[in-house]
């Protein structure tokens, strides 16, 4: 297991917190058994090590991004007094690249939705990987282009449907609790807008005939409602490790919109509340870095347990702006990951600016949007 420092910026071996300053280590973790999930998430690591600071933790849907709280964290935050840091070895991982599925057969579909609500829909293309899961069964890969949905918001389809050229089920894909709603996720490729959905047992590729869609499952945006303001004026590092600054409130809790979350002793709540775990300045970015904060009748750091045994993944959404203008957005999904706490991290590479704040939300939003796709 390797992890990443967000204060020092480096890879460091093992779990627990960063040798160096303390800071516990953000695990960027495979969420399921899938082979490109974990050649996604293999990439993803690679990211954090050799790509420039925009990429540098790209905390995205598919990867659960988890930490292992400290106390050293909570009550070293604001103190700016990391320990030195001494000759750090070169940061590498101990990853490699596993050899992709080899696809038995790939269609072209290019088949494209009469554009609605300012949405376009496009099957790119139709993949079949021979003894792709655990059974040996042959799986597929349904590639689709998303357009008019900004950047990372697209989570799931539902009512998500292949038919084969005699109007049966061709192949279909598993629908999963997200959010209090059910959804065949979406694995975002990395080229905009463009996302896979995973198939069970799929046969000959050229046996699909048409794809219907019902609507697709949005994560929250942030919002100014749900707001943190940083005092980070001073000098800002020019390398890392990163300045600790100080946030205006350690806390926020983000309206749910009517959605419920159940928490301990069958209990529930409406928001959610999110606590400032650190938040560092220099090298000409800005991290912060947020945690679960206590829900009602539970330990303080309450496990994401709450969230998937009912629920489902639960996304939060964040973007950090300096002054007005923002500078990134994130989206990390709590409670996919095994029992650790979720940290949701927003890094982003920013010029010093003596006014940071971090606007949040959270949930889902389904939007009705039904579609067919054929040739
Ligand atoms: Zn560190």
């Amino acid at each position: 297991m390797s992890g990443w420092c967000p204060r020092c910026d480096a890879v460091r071996a093992g779990g627990g917190a960063c040798p160096e300053c303390g800071t516990p280590l953000v695990i960027v973790e495979r969420p399921s058994e899938r082979e490109p999930q974990r050649v996604e998430s293999v990439a993803e690591v690679s990211a954090v090590v050799e790509g420039p600071p925009s990429a540098r933790l790209r905390v995205a849907l598919g990867v659960a991004a988890v930490v292992l709280i400290g106390l050293a964290f909570v009550s070293g935050r604001g103190s700016g007094h990391g320990p030195p840091r001494a000759a750090v070895a070169a940061t590498t991982t101990s990853t490699t690249t596993p050899p992709e599925a080899v696809p038995q057969a790939q269609r072209t579909l290019d088949w494209q939705a009469r554009p609605a609500r300012g949405i376009t829909l496009t099957a790119l293309s139709l993949r079949r990987i021979a003894g792709g899961d655990t059974n040996g069964d042959d799986v597929g890969e349904l590639t689709i282009r998303v357009q008019g949905v900004p950047a990372g918001r697209l989570l799931g389809f539902v009512g998500l449907e292949l038919l084969d050229l005699g109007g049966g089920v061709f192949a279909t894909s598993e629908e999963v609790p997200l959010a209090g709603t059910r959804a065949s996720p979406a694995r975002p490729t990395g080229q905009d807008g463009t996302y896979v959905v995973d198939l069970g047992p799929t046969p000959g590729v050229d046996t699909l005939a048409r794809i219907t869609v019902g609507g697709l499952v949005l994560g929250q945006p942030p919002s100014g409602r749900n707001r943190i303001e940083l005092n980070a004026g001073g000098s800002w590092p020019a390398s890392p490790p990163l300045r600790a600054v100080e946030p205006a409130t350690d806390s926020v809790a983000i309206d749910l919109g009517g959605l419920r979350l159940p928490t301990f002793g069958g209990s529930e709540v409406g928001a959610l509340p999110l606590q400032v775990a650190g938040a560092f300045v220099g090298g000409r970015r800005a991290v912060v870095a947020l945690r679960l904060g206590a829900l009602p009748g539970g330990p303080a750091n309450g496990s994401p347990q709450v969230f998937t045994r009912q629920i489902g993944a639960f996304p939060v959404s964040a973007r950090l702006l300096a002054g007005n203008r923002v500078v990134c957005e994130r989206t990390v999904m709590f409670g996919q990951g095994p029992d650790n706490a979720p940290l949701v991290v927003v890094d982003c590479p920013t010029a010093p600016a003596s006014r940071l704040a971090v606007e949040l939300g959270a949930g889902v939003q389904t939007i009705s949007l039904p579609a067919t796709l054929a040739d």
